[in-house]
């Protein structure tokens, strides 16, 4: 069977990466940050008790954010020049999985797991039923929750998904400040206080790397792309348009009102039924 190439999140759980790389073949897996972070803090800073705990996680996360390879480099650089014995942990850890200045597919600018925490701590109050009712229970919640979400992305005239409109307002916002300087018909110059950014609109990609990380312009890649007067929206990731985010939520889950009534089976014995309770 030959499947489409994903980009997988985990908490590099050594079962998943073993598993993506047989089934996925040609798929990205990416490690969550919040789980690397932990990590760092076990296995590293804890065998330097002197050292400011909050201070050099932030140091590791701004190298997982860094766009450039060069500003991942001077980050770990730091950290190494503190923590030799840092250097076993982010060799091991795989970094072409976690920073975003090597990651080769694509992320859409997750970073994190969050929507996993998310999904189990909403399903939290299930957790206590027995396995019938457990997955009744989820299957309500999402019922619901998908209803919802298909009611109100009905009534919208917007472009994009919702949070991804708020944050290209906010970008192009940012954007109207900037000047622009032409080199070919989709090649621009962009001049964003005392630095150069190239923006290519063909490629779309920017020298910042925001654009091609998060597939979302950029703000130097919005001032392009108004300079021609088009349309920001023509510029943003499918994934990101309202079509999308409507098919998402479009299937119905379907009713199960007698979920809990058991058919009768004369057959005694060939059936095995799920327990009453969890142990
Ligand atoms: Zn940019």
């Amino acid at each position: 069977m030959v499947f489409e190439k994903f980009t997988f999140f985990s908490d590099r759980h050594p079962g998943i990466i073993k598993v993506v790389k047989l089934l996925f073949p040609g798929s990205h897996h990416a490690y969550c940050l919040r789980h690397l972070v932990d990590n760092f803090v076990k296995q590293v800073l804890r065998s330097y008790p002197l050292h400011n705990k909050k201070y050099w996680s932030s140091v590791f996360k701004k190298a997982a954010y860094a766009p450039s390879q060069q500003e991942f480099t001077r980050h770990i650089n730091n950290i190494l020049e503190s923590m030799p014995r840092a250097s076993t942990f982010i060799t091991s850890s795989d970094p072409q999985s976690w920073a975003n200045a090597l990651f080769p597919g694509r992320r859409w600018g997750v970073i994190n797991n969050n929507i996993v925490e998310c999904w189990n701590n909403w399903v939290k109050p299930a957790r206590h039923l027995p396995i019938v009712s457990m997955v009744d229970h989820v299957r309500v919640q999402i019922m619901n929750m998908m209803h919802r979400r298909r009611e109100t992305t009905s009534v919208m005239v917007q472009e994009l998904s919702p949070k991804k409109e708020n944050a290209l307002a906010t970008t192009y916002i940012e954007s109207r400040n900037l000047s622009i300087n032409k080199s070919c018909g989709w090649k621009f110059e962009v001049v964003d206080g005392d630095k150069s950014f190239a923006v290519d609109l063909n490629e779309w990609t920017c020298s910042c790397k925001s654009w091609q990380i998060n597939m979302l312009p950029c703000k130097h890649a919005c001032a392009a792309i108004k300079s021609k007067s088009m349309s920001l929206y023509a510029f943003c990731d499918r994934y990101f348009h309202i079509e999308m985010y409507r098919q998402a939520y479009k299937e119905m889950i379907n009713l199960i009102p007698t979920f809990d009534m058991y058919e009768t089976n004369n057959d005694e014995g060939s059936v095995i039924n799920a327990p009453d309770i969890r142990s």
